[in-house]
């Protein structure tokens, strides 16, 4: 079992909070991103995993074993905890082939030398090195560096893989390809998965459930989809997606529906909070309707392909977005009706 577990983990520097009553689960097999603005924690957070950093509160268990306890002091080193670690910067040894640096933990640990190459094999093959084993990192490309960086991960067998940004050095499309790599990775080997990143699309496309963060603090985590449906604070409503949060007021719940009123219209909200005072408007909650209640003037045009993204400002004042087929003029007025939103608590 890789299940990862961190009990009201604190973390400072000197003076400053790093982390503050972190308390949560990573399941066995799960991939996990920690998403969240820079200096939010999440590197802290993977390096106590680790066992770069020691909690100044709380524990930290990896499977049964309890590695991290600020109480008692416990602390198993790093190399007792049999986590991988896939750095930003590769961390590759430049005067090691290819294969040299894929199989150096195993030499560290005194395997045998055929059961060294057949790890090693093994662990070119599931990342795609297979020809370049003799190569010298200098001559390969970003994309192949990480890969051999993720190969060494493989051959030690471990518990849980963590990443921090590994992604960051690369171009966009070759970001594309190796998100695709990462997921094959955790498809093939099954492995507890911890991806640090601030890039939303990328915690979006690749995660089972997504750790928001903001100032030190997990402030909600769920599957990509239900954040993006259904954020419980502002933060996360305009961290994750597109859309606009706008102000709601008069709220009454009854049985099996909740009414209010935002841009000037009365209309069903979905919530879970009793007092929701903000609503997210996605793209696709707003329709553009020439007989729409909701009257907005046409701010800027973007296009996607296949379709325009519109950045507008309603009537009312405030800024909203959607999306249409056609191109508007910015200056032009449009109609919009409005389906159900998400409504939360504004705090
Ligand atoms: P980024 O996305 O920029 O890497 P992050 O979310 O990973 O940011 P952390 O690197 O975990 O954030 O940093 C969290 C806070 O702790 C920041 O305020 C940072 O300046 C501080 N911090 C992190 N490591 C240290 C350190 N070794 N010494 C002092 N302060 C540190």
């Amino acid at each position: 079992m890789a299940e990862l577990t961190l009990t009201n983990i604190g973390k400072h520097f000197g003076g400053a909070p790093a982390l503050q009553s972190v308390t949560t689960r990573v399941n066995d097999r799960e991939f996990l991103a920690l998403l969240g603005p820079s200096g939010c924690g999440k590197s802290t957070l993977l390096r106590l995993l680790a066992g770069f950093e020691q909690p100044n509160a709380g524990s930290i268990r990896i499977g049964n074993r309890e590695v991290a306890n600020a109480d008692t002091r416990l602390i198993v080193p790093p190399e007792e905890r049999n986590i991988g670690y896939v750095f930003q910067s590769y961390a590759l040894w430049p005067h090691m082939t290819v294969r040299r640096n894929v199989g150096y933990p195993l030499e560290i640990r005194k395997l045998s030398k055929s059961d060294r190459e057949a790890r090693i094999d093994a662990a070119l093959e599931a990342t795609a090195l297979g020809p370049y084993g003799d190569r010298m990192p200098s001559d390969l490309s970003g994309g192949q560096r990480q890969r051999v960086a993720l190969a060494r991960c493989l051959v030690s067998d471990p518990t849980a893989v963590l990443l921090d940004e590994p992604l960051a050095n690369l171009d966009v499309a070759l970001r594309a390809s190796m998100q695709g790599v990462f997921c094959d990775f955790h498809q093939r080997t099954g492995a507890t998965m911890v991806y640090v990143t601030h890039d939303q699309a990328e915690a979006m496309a690749m995660a089972d459930r997504i750790a928001v963060m903001n100032e030190g603090r997990i402030i909600q985590l769920d599957t990509p989809e239900a954040l993006y449906a259904r954020p419980r604070s502002r933060f996360v409503a305009e961290f994750i997606g597109d859309g606009a949060v706008v102000p709601l007021t008069g709220t009454s719940h009854s049985d099996s529906a909740c009414e209010a009123t935002l841009l000037g219209t009365r209309l069903r909200v979905e919530t879970d909070s009793p007092t929701p005072e903000m609503a997210c408007l996605r793209p696709e909650n707003l329709t553009i309707a020439e007989t729409g209640d909701i009257r907005a003037r046409v701010e800027r045009v973007t296009y996607l392909g296949g379709r325009y993204r519109l950045d507008l400002v309603a009537a009312s004042g405030e800024p909203l977005v959607t999306q249409s087929n056609t191109r508007y003029a910015p200056g032009e007025h449009i109609g919009l009706a409005l389906t159900a939103p998400w409504a939360f608590a504004a705090a």
